[in-house]
């Protein structure tokens, strides 16, 4: 089937890469599979970075992505502990950070992203980054006690699940937000806001519309001058993809890996890359259901992008049609008693309407529309409502029609 389809390389050994490679196997691919991973530690779940493992309740040998046999099954290459440096599309050639060079015929490369940082962040030892495993030990370990004045920058999705956990250690927690609610980017003003005044009333201060200066040795230094004192600080300002190994490399970039409707970059000149794709938090492709270009920084996306992305590059080499990824973005979020669940998208000028249940009660199903059309749907402790919500986005269904199906609720 693939004759010219020697080897495969995956870059990025986590939830993407690991979905590529073992797809590649279950589709009956038998030549080699290299899997590169900048981490010492063989894949390995992130949501429980800020939640159970942060909490101690779990320990890091229940976030393995799979069992050690498991992995050992799968007949992959792994080079961990190891990153690459460069891609060279004209030899298909990838370099890496101790000198080696591999050579392929097809490359997924899923290098997820990098925690932004604030200037001189490394400087203070009682400021906390969180991304990987290793973030979260130390994280842990500074807040594991309970008794600290803990400094979050950023109400975002790090920044409340980490205060969530944190206040429930049993630490004073405050929230410093940029923009005037939390979770503007993910939910939108409005039920930002709401999200926000729920951990208000579970103990976290949130601070929004606030400006940080700068880190400082005792805290967190506001424009105005006043100092919030901390003894842990964490910065939770967002992520940039990880690009910069492939700034030279002739392909499109542009806040990700720039791809078309089947995953397959392009040069930046617009060109086709044949063989080579891209999946999860580093993707930037055109959503053929949402016809909009997207990027998306969550699990269920990473996963199923890292199956299709290997999928089509069997049919590549095999001659055969590539398969669109056209699917409702989701997401979870797990805040103290608050299980967050959001399909589709929210965008700042969406009309917004709790259609079932109530904000006051703690349980409620908001939905998003956009030009006449369900856009998308946010579910507080509600999984029995949102989940149908993704037959009417998969169908674009219009804003009335998802208004009617939330009045049989
Ligand atoms: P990543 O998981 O970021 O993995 C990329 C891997 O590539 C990393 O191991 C990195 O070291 C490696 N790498 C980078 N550069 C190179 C290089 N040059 N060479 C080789 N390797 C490289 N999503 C949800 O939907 N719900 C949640 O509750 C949730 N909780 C989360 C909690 C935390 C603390 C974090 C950090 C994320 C959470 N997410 C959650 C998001 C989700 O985990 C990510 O979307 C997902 O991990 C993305 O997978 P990925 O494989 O694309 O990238
Ligand atoms: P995020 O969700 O993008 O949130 C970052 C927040 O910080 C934004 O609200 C941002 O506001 C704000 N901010 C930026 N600069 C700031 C500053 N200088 N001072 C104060 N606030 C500032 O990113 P994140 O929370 O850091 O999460 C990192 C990644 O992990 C994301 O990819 C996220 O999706 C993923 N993650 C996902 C989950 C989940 O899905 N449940 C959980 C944890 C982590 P602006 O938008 O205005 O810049």
């Amino acid at each position: 089937m693939t004759a010219e389809l020697e080897r495969v390389v995956v870059v990025g050994a986590s939830l993407a890469g690991l979905r590529a490679a073992e797809t590649l196997r279950n589709e009956g691919f038998d030549g080699e599979v290299v899997v590169i991973g900048a981490e010492p530690h063989r894949p390995y779940d992130r949501p429980p970075l800020s939640k159970k493992l942060l909490a101690g309740e779990w320990e890091p040998d229940r976030i393995q992505l799979r069992q050690a046999g498991a992995f050992d099954e799968l007949d992959v290459s792994w080079r961990l502990g190891v990153a690459a440096a460069g891609l060279d599309l004209d030899e298909r050639r990838l370099h890496l950070t101790d000198g080696e060079t591999v050579d392929f015929d097809g490359c997924i490369i899923a290098t997820g992203a990098l925690c932004r940082r604030l200037p001189e962040q490394s400087r203070y030892g009682h400021v906390h980054e969180l991304r990987t495993l290793d973030d979260s030990m130390r994280l842990r370990t500074a807040i594991a006690d309970g008794g600290h004045h803990v400094v979050v920058i950023g109400a975002g999705f790090i920044g409340l699940e980490v205060a969530a956990t944190a206040r429930q250690l049993g630490n004073e927690v405050t929230v410093l937000e940029g923009a005037s609610a939390p979770l503007i980017r993910g939910l939108g003003a409005e039920m930002g806001a709401a999200i926000g005044a729920m951990h208000e009333a579970r103990g976290v201060a949130v601070r929004c519309d606030v400006r940080v200066d700068r880190l400082h040795d005792d805290g967190v230094l506001l424009e105005g001058g006043e100092l919030v004192e901390s003894d842990v600080v964490v910065v939770g300002i967002g992520v940039t993809p990880a690009t910069q190994w492939l700034g030279d490399s002739g392909l499109e970039l542009r806040d990700g890996v720039v791809c078309d409707e089947t995953l397959r970059a392009r040069r930046d000149d617009g060109a086709a890359v044949p063989g080579v794709y891209a999946a999860g938090d580093v993707l930037r492709w055109m959503n053929p259901l949402f016809g909009e270009e997207m990027r998306i920084e969550h699990w269920t996306n990473a996963a199923e992008q890292g199956a299709v992305a290997a999928r089509n590059v069997l049919a590549a080499a095999a001659g055969a049609d590539a398969e669109e990824y056209g699917a409702v973005p989701f997401f979870w979020s797990d805040q103290f008693d608050i299980r967050i669940q959001f399909l589709g998208r929210a965008d700042a000028d969406d009309e917004v309407a709790v259609v079932a249940g109530s904000i006051d009660s703690g349980k409620f199903l908001a939905m998003y529309g956009r030009d006449g059309r369900l856009h998308g749907a946010l579910g507080v402790n509600a999984p029995r409502w949102i989940m149908p919500i993704r037959k009417l986005l998969l169908a674009q269904a219009s804003w009335d029609d998802a208004l009617s199906h939330a009045a049989t609720l």
